[in-house]
């Protein structure tokens, strides 16, 4: 079934009877060519090109509770590419391209919202470590624009300017960044993912790799064991746990991140806005409410849900830089498990287990990385060699030495 609006006036005007299940619920079969690790938004996309743009369709993503539960479905729904490493900024401005056609590409309304985000500074040296990220994003052919105060004060006249105690002093614009519906991104890969013939299998987790002479065989499951060709683990914030089955320790901590939203209000946020004095990122939902978040709680963790400390700190983030969000209520909060790398870049490559291929390390910023992300995940799977966007995010760059380090900060998660 193709969604178009002919078809919502066609159901609307027929007791909305026709509509079809987005994905089957198939049983899984005893053997697959590729069977995919978690159900989140970069396993799914891994799934979706794999079957549309290389052709494979024996696959199956085997998800340990339903599609759209894990952080895909927990996030501030941010998608941008004002990265500034050469090993990082050619793929977001890949993943923000796939963005602006991802609808089309899925037939699914993902609520793209290319709305823009605003990275403000407020020192000098801060202005010259932007204007030079900026350089870079354009040098990769990605758009910024630097604003001064008067500027920024002109598209944001809410924010605090005359007696912060970090002033602003300006702002770096990525104007095609913006938000997207997340869960959305989940069901349309899924759904896309399902009419290509990739079995989708809710409900199962694995629970053990099946590991024979060096080489991956296929996964033992709650459901039983399933056999595959090969076998590529996306499971984020559980990456540590599920390579552990293969005897493999990443240089991955896992940390809650929590996020938080208000009542809707009336249209205030154009855009995106980041606050460069604190950790705290703000933006508005299309039901109105303020969409917001900050740092990780700062202990290792997997349970989805986090601490106080944590929420008085990004409360105070966006009192400081938008003293009127302290008239707004907080409607709901929730936690995700993150899984931060030690230089905040992601990994996507093989294992030393054939057969074996491993995608993770998000950190934070995973969800504008789901469309390059499955895609390069997809390419190697298909052709055992990276996509060329994503040779820098090898595994043993921790051992050699090649970090891909953003932001400077060396090995501390709560700095990326
Ligand atoms: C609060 C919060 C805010 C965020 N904000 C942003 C943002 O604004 N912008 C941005 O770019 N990124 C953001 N992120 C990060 C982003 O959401 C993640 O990096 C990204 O979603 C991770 O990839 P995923 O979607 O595949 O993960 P998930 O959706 O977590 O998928 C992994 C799946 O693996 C499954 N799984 C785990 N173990 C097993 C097993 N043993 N067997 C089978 N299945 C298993 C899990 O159930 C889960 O469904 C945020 C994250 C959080 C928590």
């Amino acid at each position: 079934m193709r969604y178009s609006g002919f078809r919502v006036i066609k159901e609307a005007l027929t007791g909305h009877k026709g509509w079809k299940p987005v994905w089957r619920e198939p049983d899984p079969k005893p053997h697959y060519d590729v069977i995919i690790i978690g159900g989140g938004g970069h396993g799914l996309a891994t799934a979706h090109y794999l079957s549309k743009v290389y052709g494979q369709r024996n696959v199956a993503v085997v998800e340990k509770g339903w599609i759209g539960g894990g952080n895909v479905g927990r996030n501030t729904t941010i998608v941008r590419s004002n990265y500034m490493l050469d090993g990082n900024e050619p793929f977001y401005e890949f993943s923000l391209k796939l963005w602006e056609g991802l609808e089309q590409d899925v037939n699914y309304n993902a609520m793209m919202s290319q709305r823009g985000i605003i990275n403000l500074f407020h020192t000098d040296g801060q202005r010259d470590a932007y204007t030079r990220r900026g350089n870079a994003m354009i040098l990769n052919g990605a758009d910024a624009e630097l604003l001064d105060a008067d500027q920024v004060r002109a598209e944001h006249p809410y924010l605090n300017f005359d007696d912060a105690r970090f002033p602003i002093k300006g702002g770096l614009v990525q104007r095609r960044a913006g938000t997207a519906r997340h869960d959305a991104v989940a069901w349309g890969y899924a759904r896309s993912a399902d009419l290509h013939g990739v079995d989708i299998i809710q409900n199962c987790e694995v629970t053990g790799l099946r590991i024979e002479n060096g080489t991956c065989l296929g996964v033992e499951t709650s459901k039983g064991f399933i056999g595959a060709s090969k076998v590529g683990c996306a499971v984020a914030g559980n990456s540590g746990r599920v390579m552990g089955m293969a005897g493999m320790r990443l240089p991955i901590e896992s940390h809650v991140l929590q996020a938080f939203v208000s009542e809707g209000l009336k249209p205030v946020l154009p855009s995106v806005i980041t606050f460069g004095a604190g950790h705290f990122y703000v933006s508005q939902s299309d039901k109105g409410g303020l969409v917001f978040g900050g740092d990780i709680d700062g202990y290792n963790t997997y349970a989805q849900r986090g601490n106080l400390p944590v929420v008085e700190d990004v409360c105070e983030g966006g009192m400081a830089l938008m003293p009127m969000i302290g008239r707004a209520r907080l409607l709901r909060m929730w936690g995700g498990v993150m899984d931060m790398s030690m230089d905040g870049s992601p990994i996507i490559d093989r294992t030393p287990v054939q057969g074996l291929y491993f995608n993770g390390g998000w950190c934070y910023g995973g969800f504008k990385a789901t469309p390059a992300s499955g895609y390069c995940f997809a390419h190697l799977l298909a052709k055992d060699e990276p996509h060329p966007v994503a040779t820098a995010y090898r595994l043993d760059r921790f051992r050699t030495g090649r970090m891909i380090d953003e932001k400077g900060a060396g090995n501390q998660p709560n700095l990326h």
